[in-house]
């Protein structure tokens, strides 16, 4: 079972419990005979959702339970509480720190994503204001210099390798020796895989992390293997200091539970999920985020912290004043969009809201590349007036829609779907306004 469906399955089990005139031990056993099944579907290791369900039910006790609404939100906080177990190992992972040289290695095997992972990471850190760079230490896949070259300058990071030199350990040294020197905070290293464990790759691994003395070592693995994943990531942990892990390949119709629940049972805290082969095909990785997206009860908190850094300081207290008395013009939406793009992708910042999961995964589907589109929206706003911009109320006449139209060189039905849009998220940050936008309060709102 793919983990939208997945997440379908849980959230309408939880539903029949909120609609159940009584709620008893049949309620109860029913919704977690669906919860249950449908994790085993997506290939949750049996041990793992026996012991789901044994923690419900002590949570959940009915007899002592008074009835009502509590009933109902004690249930749902249990089922909550206990998928956030399943994928948190309640270990932190390490996070790059501003102003010293960060050095991540990552290990993996062939296939498993790796070098993709290194540049999405480093594009990742890069928009949050770090200084990153990528060296290639890959010199066993013939075409790894190349691809990971290539993205570092698609991304525009600093790269280090060599075509020549087949010495791993040398180019992995000398590439961080020179990027500690030029002051980069965020230097990460693209080690080689094979295409089974073996005992090549397991010494060339703790050879290189002996001369680069990294910080963190991030196993990559293939979200796809599903329940092997506990043996495989036991299997690395167990030659290096694996720090933490991202799983890759969760897009599209991979199962992805069997491999999250399982990594998360080895102790290695997941710190990123891959979900396509584009640069911004990367998701920061926290468990209870996780769940509430998966639930499709959006994640206040992600968005808000991500709204936070990129919004201008100086305009937040003017812009949460006007969302107070639930004022948004197209000006603010212009703001708001560039502001938006600043963040990265439409899809991604819509997952995170409450109920526009869907939204973002129909552009995902067309295949829609949110930030066109997010540009060409701010093309037709260009070709408003000032007035129309400023104005509370919503821009109707027929003739301005068709000027803005000619003005943009859109069609009069995107000029009609960016005002529909600008609707849609005044609604939504009206919410947000009402979840306390303002400055002292931001990253706590949830
Ligand atoms: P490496 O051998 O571990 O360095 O693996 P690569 O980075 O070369 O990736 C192997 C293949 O997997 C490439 O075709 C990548 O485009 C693809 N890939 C990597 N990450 C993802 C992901 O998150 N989703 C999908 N669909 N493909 C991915």
């Amino acid at each position: 079972m793919v983990l939208a469906d997945l997440g379908n399955k849980i959230t309408a089990a939880l539903s029949n419990v909120t609609r159940a005139n009584v709620i008893d031990d049949k309620v109860v056993d029913d919704m977690l005979k669906e919860i249950c099944n449908a994790l085993v579907a997506s290939d949750v290791s049996v041990g793992l959702v026996v012991k789901l369900r044994k923690n419900i039910k002590m949570a959940v006790n009915i007899q002592e339970m008074a009835a009502g609404l509590n009933q109902r939100k004690i249930i749902q906080k249990a089922v909550f509480d206990e998928l956030c177990n399943l994928l948190d190992p309640g270990k932190k992972a390490y996070q790059p720190k501003k102003g010293k040289p960060n050095v991540i290695m990552f290990v993996g095997l062939q296939g498993a994503g790796k070098t993709t992972t290194v540049s999405k990471m480093a594009n990742y850190y890069k928009r949050k204001g770090f200084n990153p760079c990528v060296v290639c230490a890959d010199t066993y896949r013939a075409g790894a210099f190349d691809q990971l070259r290539q993205n570092a300058t698609k991304i525009k990071v600093p790269f280090y390798g060599s075509y020549t030199e087949a010495d791993a350990v040398k180019i992995s040294q000398e590439g961080v020796e020179l990027f500690k020197k030029e002051g980069k905070d965020l230097i990460i290293v693209d080690t080689s895989g094979r295409h089974k464990q073996e005992a090549g790759l397991f010494l060339e691994m703790q050879q290189i992390a002996e001369a680069v003395k990294p910080d963190n070592i991030i196993f990559v693995m293939d979200g796809s293997i599903g329940q092997a994943a506990f043996d495989q990531a036991s299997a690395f942990k167990k030659q290096v200091a694996v720090g933490s892990v991202i799983i890759t390949k969760l897009d599209g119709h991979a199962k992805g539970g069997g491999a999250l629940s399982a990594v998360a049972a080895t102790e290695s805290p997941i710190v990123f999920l891959g979900t396509g082969e584009h640069m911004d095909d990367l998701d920061s990785f926290d468990a209870q985020s996780f769940v509430q997206k998966l639930l499709g009860m959006g994640n206040m908190k992600e968005l808000m912290s991500t709204f936070s850094s990129v919004m201008d300081a100086e305009k937040a207290p003017e812009l949460a004043a006007r969302l107070a008395k639930g004022k948004f013009s197209l000006r603010d939406m212009y703001e708001q969009l560039t502001n938006l793009m600043k963040m990265g992708p439409l899809n991604k910042v819509l997952e995170m809201m409450p109920g526009m999961g869907q939204l973002s995964a129909m552009m995902k589907g067309t295949g829609h590349d949110s930030s066109a589109k997010l540009k060409s929206m701010l093309t037709i706003m260009d070709s408003m007036t000032a007035d129309e911009l400023d104005s509370d109320k919503p821009l109707k006449e027929q003739s301005r829609v068709i000027r803005v139209a000619k003005g943009s060189g859109k069609s009069v039905r995107e000029v009609e779907e960016l005002l529909e849009q600008h609707k849609a998220f005044s609604k939504m940050i009206g919410k947000i306004g009402k979840t306390n936008i303002g400055p002292g309060n931001r990253n706590q709102a949830q």
